[in-house]
């Protein structure tokens, strides 16, 4: 299965993606973490893309496009993978949209969590993390605005989106995805 978790900042794909590469025994594409990843390694591309996070920024969609390809051609993608954080932008989408036409295997799905942005502040203010402190949230909620939601309207054009209720506790939000993924499964293994 080919998943796409979109929603912002804030708003639980993290925990959310673990259980669901659990419960579907697929790799877990996050763009921040390989972003991270070589940012702490300092390779070419984390010297790139320092710049960018550390103010909340995009980081520019050529040097994700190419993360992303490189990690698409890796043998364990093959049973499917779940993409979190990516794509972000509508140029992200229809990159993603060409690897997956020529390997054969489009998406099935593109979840969107939803969380108002009262709760997303305050559960962002609690994590710590580097690009975690107000000025930057904000920063990162009107990229996810401005740049990300576009693709909401992308992908509810193509049939796929699946809007899922983001607020709870995560037991709570992992039942209702499970729901949205057996749908899928059922409907995936009815097709001849
Ligand atoms: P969050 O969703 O909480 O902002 P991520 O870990 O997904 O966290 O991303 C952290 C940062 O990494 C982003 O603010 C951005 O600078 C960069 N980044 C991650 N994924 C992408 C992407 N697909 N396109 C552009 N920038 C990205």
């Amino acid at each position: 299965m080919r998943l796409v978790f979109i929603g912002p900042p804030g708003a639980g794909k993290g925990t959310q993606s673990e259980r669901l590469i659990e419960y579907l025994n697929i790799p877990h594409l996050s763009t921040g973490d390989m972003l991270r990843d070589a940012v702490k390694r300092q390779t070419p591309v984390g010297q790139l893309a320092e710049k960018y996070m550390s103010s909340g920024q995009l980081v520019p969609d050529p040097i994700i496009v190419k993360v992303v390809g490189e990690r698409l051609s890796q043998a364990d993608c093959e049973k499917g993978c779940l993409f979190d954080g990516f794509p972000r932008t509508i140029g992200q989408a229809r990159a993603l949209d060409d690897f997956l036409e020529q390997l054969g295997t489009p998406l099935d799905a593109v979840l969107e969590l939803q969380v108002p942005d009262d709760l997303l502040f305050a559960r962002l203010a609690g994590r710590g993390r580097a690009d975690d402190r107000p000025e930057v949230i904000r920063q990162r909620l009107q990229s996810y605005y401005q740049q990300t939601q576009p693709l909401l309207d992308y992908y509810e054009k193509r049939g796929i989106l699946r809007p899922i209720d983001g607020t709870g506790t995560p037991e709570e939000v992992f039942e209702r995805i499970k729901q949205v993924i057996d749908e899928i499964r059922a409907r995936k293994s009815d097709k001849p």
